[in-house]
């Protein structure tokens, strides 16, 4: 038996809580908005912790696991956040161990989400795994022999920031062309309003109430259930991105299972076969090799927090 231990996932946009038992189930969850600002969000994060400790009656030195979106070195600075505007390079472990002592443990929210699914998710027993979720952007985590692979620095594993077309739209990181750009809910957004712009998606520009600029990637996902033909297409370019950027990872790592978690998973009945049909069109020698398996990782927002707190029993 483990102790009990903490598990917190810092979001774009919420605080995600959870204890995780000596049995290993998950006993409490809190959310709360995640704050603005690098102070605001260190205090934030430190009253989560401390909030759910007291009220699950755990002692004060309970170890904590802390996941956050962006790329966390292995020093667990917080060098790169896409998705927290305003902050580089804020030493997260250290602002909350002056807080809370030394007992927290900081990794990227993907290694932590990949973790669970090694664990007990769609991975277990499985040794080389990539994961990439797809949402709002894309992240990302490897594992190989079973272990999580942080990289020289603590930065491997951001599949979503390899670029597939360095004159194509620009990318939150100041990059142009990454693969996020296309096989995520912003880019499938993106690629439908271009669709609109250009006179197609017409129950998709009419759902939104005529404005293509307004297309969100659920209206192209409902209309396409509805069958309709040009919104499943703008899902079949999806796909087909997707089964490129699964490509660019199976080249290099040669993964036997690629994960796809976020939000767009959701959605897995309009697209994933077709990524699934496209990826040996686009990956080296496929009809010489065992191709990766397209599958759906088993746990969703949740992963991270759960993840975390597996991080702090083992911060290996
Ligand atoms: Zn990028």
């Amino acid at each position: 038996m483990a102790a009990p231990t903490i598990g917190v996932d810092v979001g774009g946009t919420k605080l995600l809580t959870v204890v995780l038992d000596d049995g290993g189930a998950v006993v409490a969850t809190t959310r709360h908005p995640t704050p603005r600002g690098v102070q605001p969000l260190l205090d934030g994060i430190a009253a989560a912790i401390t909030e759910i400790a007291t009220s699950s009656g755990l002692d004060a030195d309970v170890r904590v696991g802390v996941g956050v979106a962006g790329l966390v070195d292995r020093r667990g600075v917080l060098r790169h956040g896409p998705n927290q505007p305003g902050i580089r390079e804020l030493d997260v472990r250290s602002g909350l161990a002056e807080r809370l002592g030394e007992r927290i443990v900081v990794d990227n929210d993907a290694n932590c989400a990949l973790r669970v699914e090694l664990e007990l998710g769609a991975a277990q027993g499985a040794s080389d795994v990539v994961l990439a979720t797809l949402g709002t952007g894309i992240g990302g985590a490897v594992a190989v022999g079973g272990r999580i692979v942080r990289g020289a620095n603590g930065m491997a594993g951001e599949p979503g920031h390899t670029m597939v077309d360095p004159n194509g739209p620009p990318c939150v990181c100041g990059l142009r062309g990454c693969w996020e750009r296309y096989a995520s809910g912003a880019g499938l957004a993106r690629m439908a309003r271009d669709a609109a712009e250009v006179g197609n998606l017409d129950l998709v520009v009419e759902r939104v109430g005529g404005d293509p600029a307004a297309i969100r990637g659920e209206d192209v996902v409902e209309v396409a259930r509805q069958g309709d033909g040009q919104a499943q297409a703008v899902l079949d370019g999806f796909a087909w991105w997707t089964a490129v950027g699964v490509a660019n990872l199976a080249a290099v790592l040669d993964p036997e299972v690629v994960l796809l978690g976020g939000g767009l998973i959701d959605a897995a009945d309009v697209w994933l076969d077709e990524a699934r049909r496209q990826l040996p069109n686009v990956l080296v020698a496929a009809g010489h090799r065992t191709l990766p398996r397209l599958e759906a990782a088993h746990h969703g927002s949740g992963a991270a927090a759960l993840g975390a707190a597996f991080l702090a029993r083992d911060p290996t």
